[in-house]
């Protein structure tokens, strides 16, 4: 499925709600949480309707590797330079809650309010 229209994210990358973008590009949407957990928290999601990582194929891996290799890039330009987490929540175990496949990108100065 490329997009799902009851999906949050989907309608994040359609632009019909609004998110604070740090970057785009034909693939992925990278924007702030809106319920931050450190004082810097992003979310990097493919454009493409991925409900999780349960769901990834084989014709994904360039895909999440350049999500990957975004990360320190896009945590450098906004100022993280003493490390950073990336979280993947998969499924409900996971404690996965947009089932649309999502990295969390967290740093800043702890203490943060979770993990
Ligand atoms: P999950 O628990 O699925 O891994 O995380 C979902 C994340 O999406 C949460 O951190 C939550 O704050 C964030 N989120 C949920 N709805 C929205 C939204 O409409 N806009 C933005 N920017 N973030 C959202
Ligand atoms: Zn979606």
């Amino acid at each position: 499925m490329s997009a799902d229209p009851n999906c949050i994210f989907c309608k994040i990358v359609a632009g019909q709600i609004p998110a604070r973008k740090v970057y785009e590009d034909e693939y992925i949407l990278a924007f702030h949480d809106i319920a931050p957990w450190a004082p810097v928290h992003i979310l990097l999601v493919p454009k493409l309707h991925i409900v999780s990582m349960a769901q990834l194929q084989p014709e994904h891996e360039a895909l999440m590797g350049r999500m990957s290799v975004l990360v320190p890039r896009l945590m450098q330009e906004l100022g993280v330079s003493n490390g950073f987490r990336t979280v993947i929540n998969t499924g409900a175990d996971g404690g996965q809650e947009v089932m649309h496949l999502h990295m969390h990108a967290l740093g800043g100065p702890r203490p943060w309010s979770k993990g």
